[in-house]
């Protein structure tokens, strides 16, 4: 199967085939964490969909050049840093660490190239002369600022009215509302407890988005394939990279924007102050596999709402571990004897569904429906009789092969623990019983079934089983 792969491009608002520069590669440019703080839940919720999407390319066969900046200068590393009383480098070299460990514990592949900010000032201080020598910028008060009204493409992306332009206001803030558009900071001019770099444009210190557009040319190419996000990111930090880079170069700068959305817990929009914000280390200290929490980011479709809960994650466990517990009983059942057609067939269709999902703008519903249809139709197999060597082979192969893209190491739960948590639920069970809870008993009994096991109220007292093939 060639691939064709289709993506939702924020620039045109509809689903396009993605067809790359060059043939068979993907450059692809994510933004990357500021380091001021520990990411929270909502940013790894970013960063796991775009992993999601780069291991689709790899599997699918390109190549892919990964660049992913990280924002060590701006505002809030600043702040941090003075109210911390200690230099920047000091400050942000910690939230980098914890990114580079949380990152690799959640599965997500590593950029090529994590490029600092700090260390591309050169690169920045080259790009806004371009910009001032082309007469976009103009210098007031010692700083820089990007003209607006000089870029006729502004607000293409965010899908501003140009007629809600102010130019010629503007503001020294790297983030601001899409209400307030003005001109923005390129360079901000020395600030009492501010870093300050002597460069030949004066001295000072970049603005946010000047680094996005100088790194994103220096390892990409002026013009590259894809460049992700989440969607606070499309205004005001995206639309002002476009109009950099593009004002700079006269070429286009991306081809294909595509954005994650929001994640919020409880239905609610994190925040510290109501007490629901998370970090990874945050859901990991409650007992979580992270995979388990890469289950639950991966297994919502990137452009819907993700509404975090531990319900949810509880869910997401139960699914993971579904599919180990399969694969632990494929192992268990293999046996001698010749391959099933029927077995290969079952295993294509599934494999063709789970791509198809995946291509079609990285429908992960329709590509994991795929995965436990097979799961349903393999069941009724190892129960009756078991399966034949190398048609297990051929089931488990395809799961590494999901896994390679999904990435969540499904793993059985070992037997005792298994037989622990499910006596436990079991009391649990009998407690809500004589408590006359019935809906809480039902509960766990389904919660039980989803797992696959199935409870016999006997006059022994409950009895436990493997469920048989489930029900569709
Ligand atoms: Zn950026």
């Amino acid at each position: 199967m060639a691939a064709m792969i289709r993506l939702h491009n924020t620039l045109s608002g509809r689903v396009e085939e993605f067809v790359p520069i060059e043939s068979g590669s993907v450059k692809l440019y994510t933004c990357g964490p500021t380091v001021y703080d520990f990411p929270h839940i909502g940013n790894w919720r970013s960063y796991v969909f775009e992993d999601l999407l780069k291991r689709l390319f790899l599997y699918r066969g390109f190549r892919v050049l990964h660049v992913m900046n990280i924002t060590d200068v701006d505002d809030k590393t600043i702040r941090g840093a003075n109210a911390k009383g200690v230099g920047l480098d000091e400050y942000t070299q910690p939230f980098i660490e914890a990114f580079a460990r949380d990152r690799d514990v959640l599965a997500i592949l590593p950029a090529d190239v994590y490029p600092r900010a700090t260390a591309h000032i050169e690169e920045m201080v080259g790009l806004i002369e371009t910009l001032l020598e082309k007469d976009f910028a103009y210098r007031k008060d010692g700083s820089i600022y990007f003209a607006i009204d000089k870029f006729p493409a502004y607000g293409r992306l965010s899908k501003i009215n140009r007629e809600d332009l102010r130019p010629g206001s503007h503001s020294d803030a790297d983030e601001y509302a899409k209400e307030s558009v003005h001109d923005f900071a390129l360079w901000k001019a020395p600030k009492e407890g501010e870093p300050v770099w002597e460069t030949r444009i004066g001295p000072g210190r970049p603005g946010w988005h000047i680094e996005c557009s100088a790194m994103s040319s220096k390892y990409l190419g002026r013009t590259f394939d894809i460049h992700c996000g989440g969607v606070d990111n499309i205004f005001p930090h995206h639309e002002n990279e476009i109009a950099q880079s593009e004002a700079a170069n006269g070429v286009k700068f991306v081809n294909y924007w595509v954005h994650g959305h929001h994640l919020v817990v409880d239905g609610e929009k994190m925040s510290k102050s109501k007490g629901n914000f998370y970090t990874l280390t945050d859901i990991l200290a409650r007992g979580y596999d992270p995979l388990d929490v890469r289950y639950l980011l991966v297994a919502t479709h990137y452009r819907k709402m993700l509404n975090f809960t531990f319900e949810a994650l509880d869910q997401a466990r139960t699914a993971r571990r579904r599919i180990g517990n399969f694969l632990g009983e494929l192992r268990a059942a293999a046996q001698d004897g010749p391959s099933d057609p029927a077995v290969v067939r079952m295993v294509d269709e599934a494999r063709a569904g789970f791509v198809a999902g995946l291509e079609d703008d990285l429908n992960i519903s329709e590509a994991l429906a795929a995965v436990f249809t097979l799961i349903k139709s393999a069941y009724p197999l190892l129960q009756c009789g078991g399966i034949s060597g190398p048609d297990a082979l051929t089931i488990a192969s395809f799961f590494a092969e999901v896994d390679e893209v999904v990435a969540v190491k499904p793993a059985p739960l070992p037997r005792e623990q298994l037989e622990a948590e499910i006596l436990n639920k079991i009391e649990a069970r009998q407690k809500a019983r004589a408590d006359r809870d019935f809906k809480r008993a039902d509960g766990i009994r389904d919660e039980l079934l989803e797992a696959g096991i199935v409870l016999e109220d006997t006059k022994d007292g409950v009895r436990w089983k493997k469920a048989g093939p489930p029900k569709s």
